[in-house]
């Protein structure tokens, strides 16, 4: 590649350009966030299942992470709403039984 700033070429494993000193650290960092993005893809199932049985973690995670880390955000998200969802229909159940209860016992 060539330097941005002198227009030498240089290598490309070099942070810093040899003849003027520019630093090419945030090309370095840019590619370590895609490798932990990466990263964080293949552990979205994790997530997920931390959100399912802590929604209120899950929750935090989504916060926390919807702008640096969107994969495991929506995991940790996801875990967290089928949790709700699973909560809900749960309480639909044990409304209907008890109401059921009720009336047989009346
Ligand atoms: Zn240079």
């Amino acid at each position: 590649m060539y330097c941005r700033n002198c227009g030498k070429k240089i290598d490309e494993n070099f942070k810093v350009c040899p003849y003027c000193g520019t630093s090419y650290e945030q090309n370095f960092n840019m590619n370590y966030n895609v490798k932990q993005e990466v990263n964080s893809e293949s552990n979205g199932i994790c997530y997920g299942i931390i959100g399912f049985f802590f929604p209120i973690v899950g929750l935090i995670l989504y916060l926390v992470w919807m702008n640096e880390r969107p994969r495991a955000a929506k995991s940790a998200g996801i875990g967290a709403l089928i949790n709700v969802i699973l909560g809900v229909i749960f309480a639909i159940i044990v409304l209907i039984f008890i109401f059921l209860v009720g009336v047989n016992s009346l």
